[in-house]
């Protein structure tokens, strides 16, 4: 047996390390943001039911264009969209590859705005594409000035656009969005190249009221995508499902780099089982925007500072030791996420009584050490 550092690695891949959020086995697992209801047995028994049709035609490769399949994600994301502007991939995180594979690469540029998605700076390592951080206000918002003056001054060939941003939670204004589209339009303009612009929706289903989505950008721009995946309200992580609204000529772009057959019969066939049946499936999207919302106002008062939440997970800071409280959690059988940030931590709303554990085991550690939370 050898070791990673005597294989012949790709420059690009040196002392990388791979994506890790821990997979520990206690009893609240609150650390991956996806759905902690199981899915309903109603739901699973048509998923059982529908993989069963497909299963004795396994002999045969799937279809590869997924025809069926993206005819209902055209259906669930309304706003005019028409299947063939609808592509999906084993999960978003496959979708998002793709689009480096086709935009970017060698001698390219990822510019996103960091702290964001773990995996932005991963994917374009695996694809060699250079990744530039824009950087964000010290509150960690994006504001559309400084979002379009960084596409100015980097001119990328591709932008990650998290909305709602993961670790902090927060949607993006459609305000930032648009500048960030004028301004590769601009860059363009100027006899440069312009940017696929790439809106990553993953918790769109957990947004506050009067959030807009990125769909409805969508007409006249056929640079920009919108990312979407069934792993977090749809409570479908196991299932490996993710897609996109584009332009149809994007989709042909991603034929070029897919794999043949990329989508199994058995993934197309859950997919399509879950979309019979959204509203069972999205039930648990209320009850769960409301323990985010009850973790965000317990941590308010707390004296923590919590950020405006979109998503089904709420980041927080003034801890003077994070680690150390996620220790404490840890103890108390509770995991949540330390994303490396001094003084936060972000923890995914489950059941109610997930999040009564979690609040529990944190008003306890905060009071065994009254000095754990920084005065503001
Ligand atoms: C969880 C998450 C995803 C989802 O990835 P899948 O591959 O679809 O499971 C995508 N983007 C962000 C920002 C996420 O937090």
């Amino acid at each position: 047996m050898t070791d990673l550092s005597s294989l012949p690695l790709r420059e690009s891949l040196r002392g990388q390390s791979p994506y890790g959020a821990p997979q520990l086995d206690v009893p609240y697992m609150l650390n991956t943001n996806e759905n902690t209801h199981p899915v309903p047995p109603q739901v699973a028994e048509a998923i059982t039911a529908r993989v069963a049709t497909v299963a004795g035609g396994l002999n045969r490769y799937p279809d590869r264009e997924f025809t069926a399949l993206r005819e209902r994600l055209a259906v669930y994301l309304g706003h005019g969209i028409t299947p063939d502007q609808v592509w999906a991939g084993n999960g978003s995180n496959e979708v998002l590859q793709q689009i480096l594979q086709a935009f970017a690469g060698p001698g390219r540029t990822l510019l996103s705005f960091l702290p964001s998605y773990s995996m932005y700076p991963l994917l374009a390592a695996g694809t060699d594409t250079a990744f530039v951080d824009g950087g964000r206000a010290p509150d960690h918002t994006l504001s559309a000035d400084h979002a379009a003056e960084q596409v100015r001054r980097h001119r990328p060939h591709v932008v990650f656009l998290a909305s709602p941003n993961n670790p902090t939670g927060t949607a993006l204004g459609l305000e930032t969005i648009e500048a960030v589209y004028a301004a590769q339009a601009r860059n363009e303009a100027e006899g440069g190249h312009g940017a696929m612009v790439v809106v990553d929706e993953a918790y769109a289903e957990f947004a506050l009221e009067g959030t807009a989505s990125a769909l409805t950008l969508l007409p006249g721009r056929e640079r920009l995508i919108v990312t979407r995946t069934m792993s977090k309200a749809f409570a479908l992580a196991g299932a490996r499902l993710g897609y996109l609204a584009a332009d149809p000529a994007v989709t042909d772009a991603l034929r070029l780099v897919r794999l043949p057959y990329h989508l199994s019969a058995i993934t197309q066939a859950t997919a399509i089982a879950a979309l019979e049946h959204v509203d069972a499936l999205l039930e648990t999207v209320e009850d769960i925007k409301a323990q985010r919302d009850r973790i965000v106002d317990t941590l308010r008062r707390l004296g923590l500072s919590p950020s405006v939440s979109d998503s089904n997970f709420v980041f927080f800071g003034r801890l003077r030791d994070a680690h150390a409280v996620w220790e404490a959690l840890l103890t108390r059988g509770v995991l949540v996420r330390d994303v490396g940030i001094p003084e936060h931590l972000r923890v995914t709303a489950g059941t109610q009584d997930e999040t009564t554990a979690f609040l529990d085991a944190l008003g306890e550690v905060l009071r065994e050490d009254p000095a754990a939370v920084v005065r503001g």
